[in-house]
């Protein structure tokens, strides 16, 4: 649903000393933690206190969270109850040991179903997530799971919380490929947890917001013109901080929507961001909070289809560069990305400070060389580099996907309450094979839902195809604000790794993400959003960066049957909005007749 937008900036400056967390963004707020396998050994069905077994070195991994301000939480299914296998008060007493052992948890929450009762508490349901962050004062996006099985990943990623698996010897290795995250051990999981909340916040050695010579008046580039809803221009917000910073971002719409949080952040400290980005993430960069002025340049060693580099076309980049004028600038990329040859282009301009990501040595060119590990998620990956060069996110901006707010949905899409289907994708290799994407439409219509069918210019043979005249076909579009419109007013979305899944994590509607594996789901899947992942996750294209299916049959999402998207609908709370139906029913009902 489109959202209210804050005037981000001046309620930064405002929050920055008074906001949650004592003035330091923080990512997560609480830990939750399954118990059989993650935090004691796996006595199956045990109401023996006397049997509690820590894992080794849960007491100093736990302590070092309590140390870190974050609170705790067990979360776990106890089917021996529903069995009659041990009592509650047995359980009391095993849990009583449990902290005995390990130190005190902030709340215990148990499931005594068994998958007989088909409760919607037993894991994978995300209930029992849900209702830990409340009793702990937080929600669940500022949650993260660790836990030694699939069912606990998928508990908690379609509550919108971030999960970690630790396998043991009884994970199975399907759901270990498929887990956005995983450890060795506890101890493992908890540095990394602590070391990405640190990440995030400004190094302590250096000022916030460094103060430099007031900005130039010199405005190059196209001024993206306000978008409906908009916050204040920039004459309304009120001055201070550093001056004229130039972000970048190259390659597509979903990469510009990922380093949103991170542009946020030089936002709240910046008199003015000029944002670079290339010809594809033009539109998105039109929706995002705290740009001032777009300026539009293909990068050719970014862009996945580079024009050859001439040396005209390097001089006018170089002009364009020397016109904005700015300060410092920060180059986000992805973790294949190189910054360096913008960065040299901006030395040439004169530019005094420059941060990136490198882990290629990068001489005089940066002043800020900052690294990130593989496998963490995009938008963090920005978060931390702004923090690192001096801007951190406000304590009051939620660490979350934003885009500015977008009209209601056209009314060919229905009332709010539709699932949206967006079967294509830039890369053919992390689109839905068509029969599978029209399958799913027809199981789902015959279920009671109501599917809009979104795709571009050059996708309205598909989507007529997978509508199937009996889902509404919007394909066709050619703005991305439409699209963002659709995506908002939607229940879910159900779409491959591509751009409006980013879209819809930035809309806060949750997503069935059928993703192939051929990048990290863990880098790229959807952040900070209810999320249910589909496909197969050891496909042979995982970890390719194929833009086209290297398998003959797309393996890694052909398989995937459509009752498993209703199941992922029913996970994200996402019901039908009328009775089932059959299929002549349905399309009479989907023709608008
Ligand atoms: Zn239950």
């Amino acid at each position: 649903m489109p959202q209210v937008e804050p005037d981000q900036r001046r309620s930064a400056r405002v929050g920055a000393r008074s906001g949650r967390g004592g003035g330091v963004p923080r990512l997560f707020d609480a830990v939750l933690l399954d118990r059989d396998g993650t935090l004691i050994e796996d006595v199956p069905y045990n109401g023996d206190p006397q049997r509690v077994r820590p894992m080794p070195g849960a007491r100093a991994a736990l302590d070092a969270l309590r140390a870190a301000g974050l609170r705790l939480a067990v979360v776990t299914n106890q089917s021996g109850l529903a069995k009659g296998l041990f009592t509650e008060a047995q359980l009391g007493l095993v849990h009583a040991r449990v902290e005995q052992l390990l130190g005190p948890f902030d709340a215990w929450l148990v499931c005594p179903h068994d998958d007989e009762d088909r409760c919607d508490c037993r894991k994978p349901a995300p209930k029992l997530i849900h209702a830990a962050a409340r009793r702990l004062g937080t929600t669940p996006q500022r949650c993260v799971l660790i836990g030694d099985i699939g069912r606990d990943v998928t508990a908690a990623l379609a509550a919108g919380a971030q999960a970690v698996l630790v396998p043991t010897p009884v994970t199975r290795s399907a759901e270990t490929s498929a887990a956005p995250w995983v450890a060795e051990d506890l101890a493992t999981a908890v540095a990394e947890i602590l070391r990405r909340q640190t990440a995030i916040a400004p190094p302590a050695d250096r000022p916030t917001a460094p103060s430099v010579a007031p900005p130039s008046p010199v405005a190059v580039g196209t001024v993206s013109p306000p978008p409906v809803g908009a916050g204040p221009t920039r004459s309304s917000r009120p001055g201070g901080g550093t001056g004229t910073v130039l972000v970048v971002r190259s390659d597509s719409a979903g990469d510009v929507v990922v380093t949103g949080p991170g542009i946020r952040a030089v936002a709240a400290h910046a008199r003015r961001v000029v944002l670079l980005c290339g010809p594809r993430g033009r539109a998105a960069a039109d929706l995002l909070p705290g740009v001032d002025t777009v300026v539009v340049h293909q990068l050719p060693w970014i862009d996945p289809v580079p024009a050859p580099v001439t040396g005209p076309d390097i001089a006018v980049l170089t002009a364009t560069l020397a016109a904005i004028n700015a300060d410092e600038a920060i180059i986000f990329t992805s973790y294949h990305q190189s910054p360096l040859p913008l960065a040299l282009l901006l030395r040439t301009v004169g530019v005094e400070r420059i941060s990136a990501i490198s882990d290629d040595y990068p001489g005089s060119l940066l002043d800020v060389r900052h690294r990130v590990p593989v496998g963490v998620p995009e938008p963090e990956r920005a978060l931390s580099l702004a923090a690192a060069a001096g801007y951190p996110l406000p304590p009051d901006d939620e660490p979350a996907l934003r885009l500015r707010p977008v009209p209601p949905p056209p009314a060919r899409a229905g009332v709010p309450g539709y699932v949206v289907l967006h079967p294509g994708s830039a890369a053919q290799s992390r689109g839905l094979p068509p029969d599978l994407a029209a399958d799913i439409v027809r199981t789902l219509v015959e279920a009671g839902h109501r599917v809009v069918v979104t795709g571009g210019p050059d996708e309205v043979a598909l989507t007529a195809q997978v509508a199937g005249g009996i889902a509404v076909d919007l394909g066709g579009g050619t703005e991305l604000a439409d699209l963002a419109a659709i995506v908002a007013g939607a229940a879910a979305v159900i779409v491959g790794n591509t751009g409006p899944a980013h879209l819809a994590a930035a809309y806060g509607v949750p997503v069935v993400s059928l993703f192939a594996p051929t990048v990290p789901f863990g880098q790229w899947g959807p952040w900070r959003v209810p999320t249910v992942r589909l496909g197969d996750p050891d496909a042979p294209c995982r970890g390719t960066r194929a833009a086209t299916c290297p398998v003959p049959g797309h393996p890694c999402l052909s398989g995937i049957r459509p009752g498993e998207v209703l199941t992922a609908l029913t996970l994200l709370g996402v019901a039908p909005t009328r009775p089932p139906m059959l299929a002549e029913a349905a399309t009479l009902a989907g023709s608008g007749r």
